[in-house]
Parts: structure tokens; sequence; C-alpha cells
């Protein structure tokens, strides 16, 4: 299978590059040809379309397909009506969506995975924010990282067999697909898998934690947490996970062992 991968740049707020940016949202029954048909409704008009994005509408047997186009010069209006006459177009709304040197998505309210919102942002702040928790709190702020990855892994696990339908190995080989998606990581490699053992070893390329920079050594916290946190959900037990190697420190890639823990304080995890 290719790996070969584009970036994707992120859609919603972007640099209209001095043009006028117009946004509109079509709500299509959900049958073939249905996009092709407003496209050519604006193509006829000598109007570029930009970019969008296709998606699944909350009414059933619909689609939206909202996207922005380059209105510099354009009538809008009638280009709007034109599309409104279309068999299977349902609904239409259109925005202006410059503001100053940004064009904006405007269409759209929260992002939605199944009931769960998913919120966004960006790494530098992410890295802002961690820099002022690393020097303010050291050991105690890494562990607070860890401990959100921890979370969110022994929770997504369950979240991922039962909408996969898969396990085992297929299993951490799918939340290694889904960290690559999310933009934790660039590439993720599960090296060992030993359930009987209860030990992982997890190879990752371009951590967005190591890509931050905030000093040298080992700087995967979240990343170590959510892996660790995952197989300890997927093998019923608490493990234990190291970072081995790390981008961060000059190293290759990123190596994560995931192995049961080799001391326990008494039953549970006390306060650290
Ligand atoms: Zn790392």
């Amino acid at each position: 299978m290719s790996e070969k991968k584009h970036r994707l740049h992120f859609p919603r707020i972007f640099d209209p590059s001095g043009k006028r940016m117009v946004e509109i949202s079509v709500l299509v029954d959900n049958v073939p040809g249905m996009i092709a048909k407003v496209a050519t409704a604006i193509a006829e008009r000598g109007v570029n379309i930009l970019w969008g994005v296709h998606h699944e509408a909350d009414e059933p047997d619909f689609g939206w397909w909202c996207f922005f186009i380059d209105a510099t010069g354009v009538d809008v209006e009638p280009l709007i009506e034109s599309i409104k006459r279309i068999e299977g177009v349902r609904y239409v709304h259109f925005s202006e969506t410059t503001f100053g040197d940004l064009a904006l998505d405007v269409h759209h309210s929260e992002q939605v995975f199944g009931e769960d919102r998913v919120i966004e942002l960006r790494q530098r702040w992410l890295a802002g924010a961690l820099k002022n928790i690393y020097e303010k709190w050291g050991d105690d702020g890494r562990f607070l990282m860890y401990q959100l990855g921890y979370y969110g892994g022994y929770e997504s696990y369950r979240e991922w067999r039962e909408r996969s339908k898969l396990s085992g190995r297929e299993l951490a080989e799918l939340d290694l697909k889904i960290i690559e998606v999310l933009g934790w990581v660039s590439r993720a490699e599960l090296v060992e898998f030993d359930p009987e053992e209860g030990r992982v070893v997890i190879r990752t390329w371009g951590s967005f934690e190591a890509g931050m920079r905030l000093g040298s050594g080992f700087l995967c916290h979240f990343i170590r947490g959510e892996l660790t946190g995952f197989f300890s959900a997927m093998f019923g037990k608490g493990l234990y996970g190291t970072e081995v190697m790390c981008e961060g420190r000059g190293d290759p890639y990123c190596e994560f062992v995931i192995a049961p823990k080799p001391f326990e304080f008494g039953k549970e995890l006390g306060k650290e």
C-alpha cells in the first residue's frame, strides 16, 4: 500500500490571497452526481471553486457540499439562484467570509465525532502553554501531560474496539493510524506486540511533542501516556510506558516500550 501522503491545509481559516471569498453551502439529495451538477452550474459562469468539504447532514438522505469560491468581480445572487434551480438541491446559503486578510468558514458550528465534540488547538499555542507548565511544575507538569494521554488512550480503547469491531494486533494498528490522522505523529509503527507478556514496542516519527522543541531529552509524555493507557485497557492491567528513544534528543525516531510495571506501590497507583 502506498504511504504517499500530502499535507492538508486547515480549510476553515486561511489566507484569501487578496481575493473576495464567498462561502456556499448546498444541501443536496444524497444521490450520485449532485456535486457534478452544482459544479457545472458554477463553471458555466466562469467561477472558480477553491476548497471545501463534502459531508453527511444531520437530516438522513441528504448531504452537504460546502465550499469557497473566488467571488472577485462575480455577481453572486444570480449564481446562487441558478444553483437553487438544480433538481436535487434542497437548500443553498452563502456568506461573505473575507475578514481583512483572512477568510473564515462561517457556515459550520462545532465539529463532532459521534456525539463527541472535536476541538482543535494549534501546536504553537500548546507549546507556549506547556513551556510555562514544564518550567513551573517540572516533572509534575510532565506527569499531567502523561495523565492526559493515558486517560484518552484508556477511554479510546473501548471506543475504537466497539466502532471498528477489530481486536488484538489489528486494533493496535488502528490506534496508531488514528494518532496519525489526528496529527499527533506523522507515522507510527508497531514493532513488537506480545499480548501474553503484555509488552508492546512502538516507533513514531514526527511526534508533535518532539516537534515543539521544549528542551532536549525525552519529550513525548502525552504520546507515551496515550499508548500506555490504550494497551493497559487492551490487556486489562495497568502497564508502564517508557520512551527509550526520542527525536527530542536527536534520535531518528521515538520509541516507546509498554510493559508490565516493574513494581507496584501497594495495590493501586498512589498519589505521586
Ligand atoms: Zn519523542
